[in-house]
């Protein structure tokens, strides 16, 4: 259902100098889903979220948010439309405590959304992270590497993404974590409705909480499924992942 569908990549192309980081890429993602983008060292995964969130703009293709083309649109232009880009290092800001963190993430719409309604938003979060809640006021440089993760997720959510890519959250966190943060991940579709564009090293604890998987291989997919199909048959698993 094409109605259905909150993004999709056409043919995309992006090369850093002679290195062809994207070739001829395609894939979409429905709304509410989470999917996972799986695949080995620089099969270009970044890179591709990258070029989505507008941070650097790809030599050919398109790319098709809500049904509008946002190919050459700056990422602040991206951004207001509520795809919200989460990089591989959580940028937190370190020196602020992690309440202020959380009023940051909604300054796009500060001006739209009453302060007020901002204090009821990080409540509502609070529920869903009560970590952040106990360190409310404690430095987000001094939260552990989990905690800082899980602050950078909720400060995205402050912006209300429609679709949120996460890059590789769970990056240097110890397994018992990771399983947390994904979790986490997972809670937050169910409540929000955030669709979720998600890079991960765990291959397994991914696809157990994404809807579907695809794999890279240099700059393009090499194989589509369904996570449960995957997941169900050690034999499709080994298959459809490969090297990844
Ligand atoms: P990883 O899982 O290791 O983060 P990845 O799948 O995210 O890998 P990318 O980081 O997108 O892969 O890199 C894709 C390719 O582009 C790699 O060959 C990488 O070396 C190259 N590359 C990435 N960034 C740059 C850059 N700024 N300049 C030159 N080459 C780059």
């Amino acid at each position: 259902d094409l109605n259905n569908r909150i993004l999709e990549v056409k043919n995309l192309n992006f090369s850093y100098g002679p290195i062809k980081a994207l070739n001829n890429l395609s894939f979409h993602v429905n709304k509410g889903e989470i999917v996972a983008l799986l695949g080995a060292n620089g099969a270009g995964k970044t890179t591709l979220l990258k070029t989505i969130s507008g941070l650097q703009n790809a030599q050919s293709g398109t790319i098709y948010y809500k049904g509008e083309d946002i190919t050459k649109l700056p990422a602040e232009q991206i951004v207001k439309r509520q795809l919200i880009h989460v990089p591989e290092h959580r940028q937190i800001f370190s020196t602020l405590s992690v309440i202020d963190n959380l009023h940051l993430g909604a300054y796009h719409h500060y001006s739209k959304t009453k302060r007020k309604n901002v204090v009821k938003e990080i409540e509502q979060l609070f529920e869903i992270f009560p970590i952040l809640k106990e360190r409310q006021n404690q430095l987000a440089g001094t939260l552990s590497g989990g905690q800082q993760q899980m602050l950078a997720i909720a400060r995205a959510i402050m912006a209300k993404p429609d679709l949120l890519l996460l890059d590789e959250p769970s990056l240097g966190l110890a397994p018992i974590i990771v399983k947390e943060v994904l979790d986490l991940v997972k809670r937050l579709r169910d409540h929000y409705q955030t669709t979720v564009l998600l890079i991960e090293q765990n291959v397994f604890a991914s696809l157990k909480i994404s809807d579907r998987a695809y794999v890279m291989q240099h700059g393009t997919i090499i194989n589509e499924g369904y996570a449960q199909d995957i997941l169900r048959d050690e034999n499709i698993k080994e298959a459809f992942l490969g090297h990844a």
